[in-house]
């Protein structure tokens, strides 16, 4: 029987290059799909040697052809942390919303299933908290966040409306913070920022108070949920991530624990409009695809100081 093909928008991205990894472990023919500006080659080299994998150097907000059947596609591709889509504004956008239009009609007219990646910032800074599926967000369009939140929110829209108009058959998964190896060290998320910070010795830098919370999610569960929901049979959206909460104060001082420096931690303003608390109510995953995360922050952090580690001697 031929193998089962799958698109991978972002594939050479943190997370589009471990969805590689996984379906290729699966048994799928990956085509991974990505136009560099935030992606990098070295996260999917190990793969180029994989007779079941083809790499295409594209922009996906420009029309995209793929040779073929295909059975599923992952749109994964979008500049995702603060200080990207800041630099790149209307990318950002146009990956979101162009491009999605784009994949859908790959999808339409090759048959495909097709997952897109949504994420928490639909919620804005949550006047409701934990944060569930049916809340609608608290979103400011015309700050600085809004070319990420609402390029992601129309594509959440567009491809509800394919879903009806056309009967095309389409996943929703809303990403909540997520880290593991392959994050990019000058990428600017909390993360990436305090290791780096905290092995070359030098200070970790809160933003506001450090009394805003995040959820952190270790990458392989992630993963898990994404195949999930791709394989299941819900269309409205579902969100992924990890209810374990933390204030970024915390987080500092669990960072500055396990890598052992004598870094401090200091003040800088807080960024307009960043999110005063986020964690994701999972109870839908539970129930839908029987999911829920399997690593503590601190399993999933060991892996990832390793690969900080190595990184920055490079
Ligand atoms: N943050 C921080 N110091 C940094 C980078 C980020 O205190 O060097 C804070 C940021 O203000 C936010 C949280 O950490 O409240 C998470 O930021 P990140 O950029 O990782 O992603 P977000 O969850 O805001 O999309």
């Amino acid at each position: 029987m031929a193998k089962k093909s799958i698109l991978i928008t972002g594939g050479a991205g943190f997370l589009g290059s471990h969805l590689c990894d996984r379906f290729l472990s699966e048994g799928y023919r990956v085509i991974a799909m990505d136009n560099l500006i935030t992606g990098n080659l070295a996260n999917i080299e190990h793969l180029f040697k994989d007779k079941d994998f083809e790499f295409h150097h594209h922009d996906v907000s420009k029309f995209v052809f793929v040779p073929g059947k295909l059975d599923y596609i992952l749109h994964f591709a979008s500049p995702a942390s603060p200080i990207d889509y800041l630099k790149m504004p209307i990318q950002t956008l146009k990956v979101g919303s162009l491009g999605t239009h784009n994949l859908l009609g790959l999808a339409k007219v090759k048959n495909s299933r097709i997952l897109v990646a949504s994420t928490s910032e639909v919620y804005g800074d949550p006047l409701v908290h934990p944060q569930k599926e049916d809340y609608w967000g608290n979103v400011n369009p015309v700050g600085p966040r809004g070319v990420y939140d609402e390029a992601k929110r129309f594509q959440e829209a567009i491809t509800m409306a394919y879903h009806t108009f056309h009967g095309l058959e389409t996943r929703i998964i809303r990403i909540f913070n997520t880290f593991g190896p392959r994050m990019r060290l000058d990428d600017g998320r909390v993360l990436p920022a305090f290791i780096s910070q905290a092995l070359k010795g030098e200070d970790l830098t809160a933003f506001g108070d450090g009394s805003q919370t995040r959820s952190f999610c270790y990458v392989d569960d992630l993963v898990e949920g994404i195949y999930r929901l791709l394989l299941s049979d819900h269309h409205e959206p579902v969100n992924i991530g990890n209810p374990d909460e933390i204030t970024i104060n915390e987080f500092a001082e669990e960072i500055i624990r396990l890598t052992g420096s004598k870094s401090k931690i200091i003040y800088t303003p807080l960024p307009k409009d960043d999110p005063k608390q986020r964690k994701p109510d999972i109870t839908k995953a539970r129930e839908i695809l029987d999911w829920q995360p399997k690593f503590t922050r601190a399993q999933g952090l060991k892996p990832t100081l390793e690969y900080f580690q190595k990184a920055l001697t490079r």
